[in-house]
C-alpha cells in the first residue's frame, strides 16, 4: 500500500505520528511561503503543509501540483496552530507536515468543479466525465449508501433462509409489456436471444426447482421510450417463495424496508405499520394509484351533487356516467385570475376539460361559478370539502378517468407548492387489490395490469371470461411518498389457469406454446403455490439519498435519450463484426 491511512481518518490521537498519505490535491492554497494543499482520498480531506524551512523539496513538489494531481506524501502529524483549526472538517484539529512529496500522475484541468454538489453543472457534462463527476462528495456518498443498502437487504434476506441465484442475462424473446432488447445469435444465423426484461419466468422455474426462497439483484432491461425518470437498464431486488400467500411477502418486505431506513437513514421519520389501501380506494382517495401519504388534502366526491344542479357543465358530465371531484387548496382563496389559470392549464395538460374553483371566504362561496348552484348546494360543497374561510375548493367534472388523474395531479402541485410533505418522512404503503386486466383502447384487446402470471383473486376467477373487467389480482405494489418502489403477486401454478389466462390476452394455443411453453409444462410436473415482488433499486435508494432522480445513484448512467456519453453508446460495429451475424443494417435514407 501506498499509504499508512486513510486521508479523512486522521485525528489529533495522530499527533507525533509518521504517516504515507496518498490522494488527490483537492484544494491548494500558496501563502508565499508556506504551502497548504487539501489532499482528498475516499476517506476525506486532510490539510498538507509544504514548509520550505523543513522540507524545501516536498514545499518545491507541492508548488509544482495542480488541482487533481494525484500525489504520493510522507509527513508527521501535528497539531494546527491556535486559531488555524477547521470545525467544518473532522481531520481540522490537525495537519500533516509534509517531508517528501511525490507527484504520482498529474491531471488536465478539470472541466468542472468537483468541490461542490454538482447540482449547477450541465447534465451532459458530468456524464461525460462520469470518472471526474464521481469524485464529488455527494457521489460518492451515494456510491456508498447504495452499497450499504444491497448489503443490508442481503443481510436480511439471508437470515431468513432465502439464497441469491444468479439467472441467465441471454433468453428467449417473451415480451412481458415492454419491449425487449434482442441480442443477434453468431451460431445460429438468424435467430435472436433476448435481456430479460426481469428474471420472472426465471424465478417462478427455481419455485418448481424447489428453491423455496430465492432473491437477486437483478439487472433488467427495458426499450422502452424513456418517459421520466427510467433508464433501459435498471436493478431490482428481485424475490420469490413457495408456499405463501399474500400476507407473507408483504410481511417479509415490510420488515426489509424498516430495516433499511432504520440501518441506513435513520434520521428518517416512518409510519408503522404500514398503511393498506386498495386500488380502488388509493384511486378514489388520492387519485393516484401511487399516493403520496405524507399529507392528507384527500379527494372529495361531488357526483351526487351536480346530478340535478343548475350548473350545467357538470349535471352534463354526472348523467353521462362520469364524475365531479373537489380537493381543498388551504388559505388559497386569494390565488390571482394568473394563478388560477396556471392551475387550469395544468389540469388540461393532464386531460381534463377545465378547472372549476370557488373561494370560501366564511359568508358562502364566491366565484365565476357560485351565482348557478343554490345556496343549498354550496352549503354541501364547502361542508363536505371542510372549507374554512380562506380556504379555495378545486373541482373539475370529466369521464372518472379524467378526474383520477387531473385530481391526483393537482394534490402533487399543491403538495409542492404549499410544501405539505415532510422531507424527513417515508410514508411507505401497500396498493391491494389492482384489477388484473387493463383494456387496450388502441389495440382492442386486454392486457394484464401487472404481468400474465398474476393470480386472479379467488373470488373473482369464475368471471374471467364473462367479465374480466372486474377481475382482481392477488398483486400488490408498495409505494413510498408518490413513488411506486415495487410490485409483486401470487402467482398462476396451474397449467390450466395459466392457459386460461393467455387465451383471455389473445393467445392462441399455438402462440401461447411457442412463447410460454416452457413454463406451462413445468406447471405440469408438481408446481408449489409461490408468489414474490421484485422493488426498484435505483428508486429505492434515490429515496433512501433524498436525491431528485435515479440517475444520480447509478454509477454509469445513460441520458434521457439512452445514451451513454462517456462511450458514446450505442455505437456502430464494422462490418465483419456485421457480416458474423448474419445482419445487414439496412439504411432508410
Ligand atoms: N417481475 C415483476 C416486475 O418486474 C415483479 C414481480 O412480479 O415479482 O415488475
Amino acid at each position: 500500500m501506498l499509504k499508512s491511512h486513510p486521508c479523512g481518518e486522521l485525528r489529533s490521537t495522530h499527533i507525533g505520528q509518521m504517516v504515507e498519505l496518498a490522494g488527490w490535491v483537492h484544494r491548494l492554497r500558496d501563502h508565499g511561503g508556506l504551502i497548504f494543499a487539501d489532499l482528498r482520498d475516499r476517506s476525506g480531506i486532510v490539510q498538507v503543509v509544504g514548509d520550505p524551512s523543513r522540507s524545501p523539496s516536498a514545499h518545491a513538489a507541492l508548488a509544482e501540483a495542480r488541482a487533481e494531481y494525484v500525489i504520493h506524501v510522507r509527513g508527521i502529524v501535528r497539531r494546527r496552530p491556535v486559531g488555524a483549526e477547521n470545525p467544518n472538517l473532522p481531520t481540522g484539529e490537525i495537519e500533516v507536515e509534509a517531508h517528501e512529496i511525490r507527484i504520482l500522475n498529474p491531471s488536465r484541468p478539470l472541466p468542472f468543479s468537483i468541490d461542490e454538489d454538482g447540482r449547477r453543472i450541465d447534465e451532459t457534462v458530468r456524464l461525460r466525465y462520469r470518472y471526474l463527476d464521481l469524485r464529488r462528495a455527494r457521489m460518492q456518498r451515494n456510491l456508498m449508501l447504495r452499497h450499504q443498502a444491497t448489503r443490508v437487504i442481503r443481510d436480511y434476506l439471508d437470515a431468513l433462509g432465502f439464497i441469491e441465484v444468479e439467472t441467465p442475462i441471454l433468453i428467449k424473446s417473451t415480451p412481458e409489456g415492454a419491449r425487449d432488447f434482442i441480442v443477434p445469435s453468431r451460431l445460429h444465423p438468424g435467430k435472436f436471444y433476448a435481456l430479460p426484461q426481469s428474471p420472472q419466468q426465471l424465478k417462478q422455474l427455481l419455485m418448481v426447482a424447489g428453491v423455496e426462497k430465492y432473491y437477486q439483484i437483478a439487472r433488467c432491461f427495458r426499450d422502452e421510450d424513456l418517459r421520466g425518470d427510467r433508464q433501459p437498464e435498471f436493478t431490482q431486488l428481485d424475490l420469490e417463495m413457495s408456499f405463501v400467500d399474500r400476507e407473507d411477502i408483504l410481511q417479509i418486505i415490510e420488515g426489509l424496508l424498516i430495516e433499511l431506513v432504520q440501518r441506513v437513514t435513520p434520521h428518517k421519520r416512518l409510519r408503522v405499520p404500514f398503511p393498506r389501501l386498495t386500488y380502488a380506494e388509493a384511486t378514489a382517495r388520492y387519485g393516484s394509484d401511487k399516493p403520496d401519504l405524507r399529507f392528507g388534502m384527500e379527494l372529495v366526491d361531488l357526483t351526487d351533487v351536480f346530478h340535478d344542479s343548475g350548473f350545467e357543465a357538470f349535471r352534463a358530465v354526472v348523467r353521462s356516467g362520469g364524475r365531479v371531484k373537489a380537493l381543498l387548496a388551504p388559505g388559497c382563496a386569494s390565488y390571482s385570475r394568473r394563478e388560477i389559470s396556471e392551475l387550469t392549464t395544468y389540469v388540461q395538460s393532464l386531460g381534463a376539460k377545465g378547472l372549476v374553483t370557488l373561494s370560501f371566504t366564511g359568508d358562502g362561496v364566491k366565484g365565476a361559478t357560485a351565482k348557478f348552484l343554490t345556496e343549498g348546494e354550496q352549503a354541501v360543497i364547502a361542508e363536505r370539502t371542510r372549507a374554512e374561510p380562506g380556504d379555495l375548493i378545486c373541482m373539475v367534472g370529466d369521464t372518472s378517468e379524467n378526474v383520477t388523474k387531473a385530481m391526483g395531479g393537482l394534490r402533487l402541485l399543491f403538495r409542492d407548492r404549499l410544501r405539505l410533505a415532510d422531507p424527513d418522512e417515508f410514508a411507505f404503503a401497500w396498493i391491494l387489490e389492482f384489477p388484473m386486466f387493463d383494456w387496450n383502447e388502441e389495440e382492442g384487446r386486454w392486457e394484464a395490469m401487472h404481468h400474465p402470471f398474476t393470480s386472479p383473486m379467488d373470488e373473482d376467477l369464475d368471471r374471467l371470461e364473462t367479465d374480466p373487467a372486474s377481475v382482481r389480482a392477488k398483486s400488490y405494489d408498495i409505494v413510498c411518498n408518490g413513488y411506486e418502489i415495487g410490485g409483486g403477486s401470487i402467482r398462476i401454478h396451474r397449467r390450466d389457469v395459466q392457459e386460461r389466462v393467455f387465451r383471455l390476452l389473445g393467445y392462441s394455443p399455438e402462440q401461447a406454446q411457442s412463447r410460454f411453453g416452457h413454463i406451462l409444462e413445468a406447471f405440469e410436473f408438481g408446481a408449489p403455490p409461490h408468489g414474490g415482488i421484485a422493488l426498484g433499486l435505483d428508486r429505492l435508494v434515490m429515496l433512501l439519498a433524498d436525491e431528485p432522480n435515479i440517475r444520480e445513484v447509478i454509477a454509469f448512467p445513460k441520458t434521457s435519450s439512452a445514451v451513454d456519453l462517456l462511450f458514446n453508446a450505442p455505437s456502430e460495429v464494422d462490418e465483419r463484426q456485421l457480416g458474423e451475424l448474419h445482419i445487414r443494417v439496412v439504411r432508410e435514407l
